[in-house]
């Protein structure tokens, strides 16, 4: 009997695929099976050796914030916009984010969040995007990292915890996982801690590769966000719903936000090249890029087709919304 999917339990009619390790470019074979009733591509066995693929250098490299403190009238200014931002109504802030550019993060954020949220980010290194949170008036903020070296304080109200999911305290108005959901070696597990961390009518925000794709159905094996063995799980809307009612929560809504790189480095793997070299194939690296990098137009095209395949709900990442049913 072949083996059990480890998100539905199903036997029947599952497949093996042996993706390359292609980050470095080390070229060693894992075991994948493709799950034929959820979709859920998940790693046939989780090497021992694991962290001999997560090579430390540089990876969380820790830089203290710059300590700029900014005058009393500039922060509120800003937190005027970041309000603006959120969807709240105020004609200052309408003012000001007329005339600047929108960051990502309000994507996930608007309607979902306030200024005195309870905010956590599980997997979040050294802290990047809590550092830009803070400085848009965010005041709670906390995140969470098993691979951290150690605790951080940044002194500013960002700490960062050397915390896995199962280890956290408290409840959370809004907690997010930025590509760090692939990772888990238990799926069901920490997705049940962290429906225990969410605060009643919190949201939580789970930002994957997704196995129900344009790109996973194009380039087979040589899908770049595969990224054997690191991707330990490749979900599907499917096996995310499994997952959500498993932990008593639902999916509240679904957005597609993949990348011209999954026809960038995709392409780049069929050639054979490591994703370390990858940015030598982009259209803007002038003197320093290789002589067979990919032409403007051709890249410009890649961002178009994704753009597009979010539309459909065919792009190979999304960002999936879930909150306590
Ligand atoms: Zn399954």
């Amino acid at each position: 009997m072949a083996a059990a999917c480890r998100i539905c339990g199903n036997t029947e009619g599952n497949q093996a695929f042996f993706p390359k390790e292609m980050m470095f470019g080390w070229r060693e074979e894992f075991e994948y099976l493709e799950c034929a009733r959820c979709g859920c591509l998940q790693i046939a066995r989780i090497p021992d050796d694991l962290a001999k693929y997560y090579p430390s250098d540089g990876y969380y490299s820790y830089k203290a914030p710059k300590r700029k403190r900014d005058p009393a009238w500039l922060l509120k200014l800003r937190h005027e916009r970041t309000r603006y931002f959120l969807g709240e109504f105020s004609v200052v802030g309408a003012a000001l984010g007329a005339i600047s550019r929108r960051p990502e993060h309000f994507d996930w954020l608007r309607g979902r969040a306030s200024l005195d949220s309870r905010i956590l980010d599980v997997g979040c290194g050294a802290g990047g995007l809590l550092l830009k949170l803070q400085r848009e008036g965010f005041r709670s903020l906390l995140g969470a990292d098993p691979f951290i070296q150690a605790d951080i304080d940044y002194g500013n109200g960002v700490k960062i915890l050397k915390r896995g999911i199962e280890q956290l305290d408290g409840r959370y108005d809004f907690i997010m996982l930025h590509h760090s959901f692939e990772h888990v070696r238990d799926p069901a597990s920490s997705l049940r801690s962290l429906a225990l961390a969410l605060a009643p009518k919190g949201t939580l925000l789970i930002r994957v590769p997704v196995a129900d794709s344009h790109a996973r159905r194009t380039y087979g094996i040589q899908w770049y966000q595969w990224d054997a063995p690191r991707h330990l799980y490749l979900h599907t809307r499917k096996s995310m719903q499994l997952l959500a009612a498993g932990a008593g929560m639902e999916i509240a809504g679904v957005v597609h936000d993949s990348s011209g790189q999954q026809f960038s480095s995709s392409e780049l793997y069929l050639r054979g090249v490591p994703y370390i070299e990858h940015g030598k194939y982009r259209p803007d690296r002038g003197s320093d890029a290789r002589p067979d990098a990919f032409e403007q137009a051709e890249w410009d095209g890649f961002q178009a087709r994704a753009a597009e395949l979010n539309r459909k709900g065919e792009g190979d990442s999304a960002c999936f919304y879930l909150r306590a049913r």
